[in-house]
């Protein structure tokens, strides 16, 4: 294991943490908050510093750059999002190293109920004598995915400062937005201009992911019939209990998040909004076989139909939007850039694991777009929440990965 990079490692995180910058997925505009300026102009300015060349920030908030090559080969694409997740408290992040973490409990000072437990964390006893990043207890930490920005960083500086190293073209691409879903627009493939990619966005070390859920939205729309509660006999419909009836007719002993994991996909309720009027059900659907993630549109549909000729006064509308498909269709046409990320992992002297996402990642409409792209690990754990932590030697480990990747491939 290499330590070299730990020290650079561990203070970019720190830096980069500390910056709040949060998506917002109410926000219509791109990047969804102004916030995730101040991370990618810092890492502009820093990509410009340490010398990389063609440095942009697009008007769609991606910053990218190139590591010019110094001998013909295919251009890689390195990838990691610059925003946070929204789901939990981003705002004053205050990274702590843990030194030579001794296998204990980890507390937080910030939130003195919380303990984060090798007992419940099995992956964290194994990383006794390491030295771990956490936040304070009161904000989820973001090394997802600021730890990738850092193994990104950290691996062009290294690659720009020894020339002797061989290389082909590698193209670095820092995005907005990805825990919203929308960090890959249609430009990106071309602005990108890399043969195939890899986002730094996993976890575990050894994780190689080349499979993500495929994915679609569903929005259900109840209006019923509204009149004053004093003349209502008769005539009122409350499009609260038609939604409720939706709601309790779909299954929830089986297929929701809670009740599934592996290769079972789900239908998860996300929010319900309105009055006695109209009302509004969102859902997202998750399955990574295109017919089981049609089969639970049709089952949500159909749910609606039933309640829907139960009260024919009331109108009740279901439209499925498509958000991302399983990487996976395409990558097995083209498994190279899988089985170069595979021979980097085990150079390193990891078995690498292929375990698929249950979730999406920028590289799966990245490779949907024509631009292959797995999913290489970081360490990053808990993510989304107050116990997120990470192993600075893990995040060295996945930037030898890295290099291990760009070397092999100028070697072919
Ligand atoms: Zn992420």
């Amino acid at each position: 294991m290499s330590t070299d990079f730990n020290q650079e490692l561990q203070d970019r995180l720190v830096h980069y943490a500390a910056i709040d910058s949060q998506s917002d997925a109410d926000s219509p505009s791109a990047p969804s908050t102004e916030i995730q300026f101040d991370m990618l102009n810092l890492l502009k300015t820093e990509l410009n510093e340490i010398g990389a060349q063609d440095v942009t920030l697009t008007d769609y908030g991606v910053v990218l750059a190139t590591i010019p090559g110094t001998v013909p080969g295919p251009t890689i694409g390195f990838l990691a999002h610059v925003d946070t997740a929204p789901q939990f408290n981003a705002t004053g992040v205050k990274p702590r190293v843990i030194k030579g973490y001794n296998g204990g409990d980890i507390t937080f000072p910030d939130d003195p109920e919380l303990v984060l437990s090798p007992t419940e964390h099995p992956y964290l006893a194994t990383k006794q004598g390491h030295d771990l990043i956490t936040a304070s207890g009161a904000t989820l930490l973001g090394a997802d995915d600021k730890a990738g920005v850092s193994i990104i960083m950290t691996m062009a500086r290294h690659l720009l400062n020894n020339p002797d190293i061989q290389r082909g073209p590698i193209r670095i691409a820092f995005t907005p937005d990805e825990e919203i879903g929308r960090g890959v627009g249609p430009q990106l493939p071309k602005d990108l201009g890399a043969d195939f990619a890899y986002t730094l966005d996993g976890s575990d070390v050894g994780e190689i992911e080349y499979e993500s859920f495929s994915a679609d939205g569903a929005v259900v729309t109840i209006t019923g019939v509204s009149i004053h509660p004093g003349w209502a006999k008769e005539k009122l419909v409350n499009a609260i209990h038609l939604a409720s009836k939706i709601v309790q007719t779909l299954p929830q002993a089986t297929m929701t998040p809670e009740t599934t994991d592996g290769r079972e996909g789900f239908i998860h309720a996300t929010d319900m909004t309105g009055g006695s009027s109209e009302m509004k059900l969102k859902f997202i659907l998750r399955d990574f076989e295109m017919e089981g993630l049609e089969a639970k549109g049709e089952l949500l549909c159909q749910v609606c139909a039933a309640v829907q000729a139960s009260e024919p006064r009331a109108s009740i509308t279901c439209e499925i939007t498509p958000q991302y498909r399983n990487m996976r269709y395409w990558l097995e046409k083209n498994m190279a850039p899988v089985k170069l990320a595979h021979a980097a992992t085990k150079a390193q002297g990891i078995e690498p694991v292929s375990i698929p996402i249950r979730g999406g990642t920028d590289g799966s409409r990245l490779t949907e777009f024509g631009v292959p792209t797995p999913n290489i690990f970081t360490g990053m754990q808990c993510i989304h929440g107050p116990k997120e932590w990470i192993s600075v030697q893990d995040m060295a480990t996945a930037t030898d990965v890295c290099l291990s990747v760009v070397q092999l491939a100028a070697e072919k």
